[in-house]
């Protein structure tokens, strides 16, 4: 199928309506060189390890093959509650798709590649402190298996970016970096969004169907965009409840940022939670509404799949569409209460025991211990705990600040009633432990450690960024136990240090 697109490759910033995306071509760069590559998805792909310069070029936009078509996307969104209208790839340019010998199909795309139609007021590049994010993010989430876009390779284009620093608000150079990212496709609620915001029903159902026949073969019969769309909301609520079970807070739950596919995408301002915090968010241009907090990330999904059936309006009936809708929160909930089970090592999860998951919740708010931790130390709990004192010192390690009397009276209730939950288990204590070890990583890439590998990198060092890209394949394992630490004071929100987070 060709889609309606602007072919001219003009790359002024411009509203494009009637189509759906603009070619670009990358704007090179003064020298690409490779900081990383990921030799796993390479094989998956089938892709080699650029050898010379030449096929190095290709990952920094300097280099374009006769077989590439380098496009941006042409998308709206709801950005933090409200439509913002056009916005599109400003700073991503697909270069085209890649086939695997399995058949498969990827877009593969140059993020910081340079201005497209879709720049607007900004210079489509991007800094090597956010590509160093994106790039071991996307992996890490990976691994966790979490369902994200990928990253195949990183590279820095020996340029400087102007960029407004975060903290002390004065504009200074960085240094310049690629991303190249790897998905089946980038497709977000605001493509779909776009098409019916500009009444373009045509081009609106060519789209939808494309990307069932596409993305959801298995969908057929009579009502395939009620059937396609029950089936977004289905993976969006499951996405959701993996962000819950690993901490991710995404930073930016825009509609433009929500993946057809159910794929994490777009890694800004993004981090976990270190402290078990429902109320946090990395992003500071989320304070004080704290939109895009923690807590509120599954009530965000269901209100961006809202939009996504505001958007089909024109393709089903309306009441078809909300009861699709509505089917999220049902969802939603079997999953994450068979999830939280699992973290817990419950052999099933009965009605009693979302009480107890219940009580969890709470008591891990009000105690904020660090989440990771807290469930790691959690796994090796003895199975007779004699007073509130005993407990407290058996989850010393994860907390950060001493817990009050009460607290701790809250605590020792939660894991009493917990020890006499495990006592009914029918699967051995080794099987529970087992199954929570799968199910709580215990290495996640936090916020802090990104902060000093960035800082290295900039110096020209890159050991801890070697480790961090180590680790991150295996959070599961106690490989990595050096990182098994809470987060130092000096990197704590109330250091005043959330924007070690921020994007661009
Ligand atoms: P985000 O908040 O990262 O989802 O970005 C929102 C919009 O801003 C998207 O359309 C991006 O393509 C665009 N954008 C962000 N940074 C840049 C940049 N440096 N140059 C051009 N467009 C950008
Ligand atoms: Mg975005
Ligand atoms: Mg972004």
């Amino acid at each position: 199928t060709s889609f309606p697109g602007d072919d001219s490759g003009n790359v002024t910033p411009r509203q494009t309506p009637g189509v759906l995306y603009s070619k670009a071509m990358p704007t090179p760069v003064e020298k690409v060189s490779l900081l990383a590559w990921s030799e796993e998805l390479a094989k998956e792909l089938g892709i080699q390890k650029p050898e010379g310069q030449q096929e190095l070029d290709i990952l920094g936009g300097n280099y374009v093959t006769d077989t590439m078509y380098p496009y941006a996307a042409c998308y709206a969104g709801h950005q933090f509650g409200s439509w913002a209208g056009q916005l599109g790839d400003g700073r991503a340019i697909t270069l085209g798709e890649w086939e695997t010998i399995a058949g498969q199909t990827y877009e593969l795309q140059l993020k910081g590649a340079g201005p497209t139609a879709y720049s607007r007021r900004a210079d489509g590049r991007a800094v090597l402190r956010s590509s160093v994010r994106e790039y071991l993010m996307s992996e890490a989430m990976h691994y966790l298996g979490v369902p994200t876009t990928r990253a195949l390779s990183l590279v820095t284009t020996g340029e400087p970016v102007l960029r407004d620093m975060f903290y002390n608000g004065n504009a200074a150079y960085e240094p310049g970096a690629i991303v190249m990212r790897v998905a089946p496709s980038f497709l977000r609620f605001g493509n779909f969004e776009l098409l019916n915001a500009r009444k373009e029903t045509e081009n609106l159902q060519q789209l939808v169907t494309w990307t069932i026949d596409r993305y959801y073969p298995h969908i057929t019969g009579e009502n395939k965009v009620i059937d396609w769309f029950k089936e977004v909301v289905e993976r969006t609520a499951g996405l959701m409840v993996e962000w819950q079970r690993v901490g991710f807070v995404h930073g930016v739950m825009n509609t433009d940022n929500m993946s057809v596919l159910g794929l994490t995408i777009d890694y800004g301002p993004y981090s976990f939670v270190d402290d078990f915090d429902p109320d946090f968010t990395p992003n500071t241009t989320d304070l004080p509404g704290r939109r895009y907090a923690f807590g509120k990330q599954p009530s965000i999904g269901y209100w961006n799949l809202g939009c996504l059936a505001a958007a089909l309006l024109p393709l089903a009936e309306k009441e078809q569409l909300l009861a699709a809708l509505e089917t999220y929160k049902e969802i939603y909930w079997k999953k994450y209460y068979q999830m939280m089970g699992r973290k817990l090592g419950l052999d099933k999860v009965t009605n009693q025991d979302t009480d107890l998951i219940t009580q969890f919740e709470k008591t891990l708010a009000a105690i904020k211990p660090d989440m990771t931790i807290f469930f790691q130390l959690l796994i090796e709990l003895p199975l007779y705990m004699a007073s509130a004192q005993e407990v407290t010192g058996h989850f010393k390690d994860s907390l950060y600040d001493d817990l009050t009397p009460e607290q701790s009276e809250q605590l020792y209730s939660l894991i009493s009633n917990y020890l006499e939950r495990l006592n009914t288990n029918t699967i051995t204590r080794a099987a529970s432990q087992e199954l929570m070890r799968k199910t709580n990583p215990r290495f996640v890439l936090r916020n802090y450690l990104l902060h000093q590998a960035i800082e290295e990198l900039e110096q020209g060092k890159n050991d801890l960024f070697l480790k961090l890209q180590q680790a991150l394949k295996t959070p599961y394992s106690n490989e990595h136990d050096a990182f098994f630490q809470t987060r130092p004071e000096w990197a704590s929100q109330k250091a005043g240090c959330s924007m070690l987070s921020c994007s661009s």
